[in-house]
């Protein structure tokens, strides 16, 4: 069976990682998440005190961007890759909400971007690949033969990502992971370079109220037709 090239994109927490996952899980594919990557080149960037504590410099970042190494590495236990940076595994740490704060700034950078687009073209050469992020259907990989878009509201978002972010033991109030969702929506949907839109020949996909599974159902049978033609 032809193995094609999936781009899932859309606005934050709408649910793209877990549903990209499952889907790459499905179908035998690879899955990249490329949300961890521009994460853990924040985490670099505040670790090194180029960003955060209303102080930016993002030249001095530019600068060291060689000198970030990024590897997505399974884990056999999770079922998932984890991100390493520079060989620490970040995994959690990338979650967190102070990193959701800065990370929309930071991909803004065009030679941030220039660098993460050319290792995820790399990434998916051989096909056989499920990648989510914000410019995969429009600059990534416009040849994609699949590209879906999904959208939510900004209230059913932050809910979810609240939920997440609660479960995972983080203090955080759903006022403050709302107002996170519209403003990484905003920086994403106005940046020059590669902004958040749909790709003209990408499927919308709306799941304010669609649970997990009838979401998957419909993204797979869609897959799968896409794949028999190919
Ligand atoms: O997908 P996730 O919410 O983890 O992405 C975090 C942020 O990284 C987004 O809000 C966006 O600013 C940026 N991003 C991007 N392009 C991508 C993936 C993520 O600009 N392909």
């Amino acid at each position: 069976m032809a193995k094609i090239t999936i781009a899932i994109d859309g606005f934050s927490s709408t649910g793209k990682s877990t549903l990209a996952k499952q889907l790459a899980k499905s179908l035998g594919y690879a899955y990249i998440d490329t949300g961890a990557m521009y994460r853990a080149i924040t985490l670099f960037a505040m670790r090194n005190n180029f960003i955060g504590q209303g102080t930016e410099n993002i030249q001095a970042l530019i600068q060291l961007l060689p000198r970030i190494q990024l590897k997505f590495i399974p884990n056999a236990e999770l079922g998932f890759s984890e991100m390493f940076l520079n060989g620490e595994n970040v995994e959690k740490e990338i979650r967190t909400l102070p990193v959701s704060r800065h990370v929309s700034r930071i991909a803004e950078i065009e030679q941030v971007r220039h660098k993460l687009v050319d290792m995820q073209k790399a990434m998916g050469k051989d096909k056989g690949i499920v990648m989510d992020g914000r410019d995969i259907g429009t600059v990534v990989f416009p040849d994609a033969e699949l590209k879906i878009f999904m959208t939510a509201s900004p209230t059913a978002r932050a809910t979810r990502r609240y939920k997440e972010l609660l479960g995972k033991g983080d203090r955080v109030t759903y006022e403050e992971v709302l107002e996170n969702v519209k403003n990484r929506d905003y920086i994403d949907s106005h940046r020059e370079f590669s902004p958040l839109r749909k790709a003209d020949d990408a499927i919308e996909l709306d799941n304010s109220d669609m649970g997990l599974q009838e979401q998957f159902e419909r993204l797979e049978s869609i897959a799968l037709r896409v794949i028999d033609k190919t």
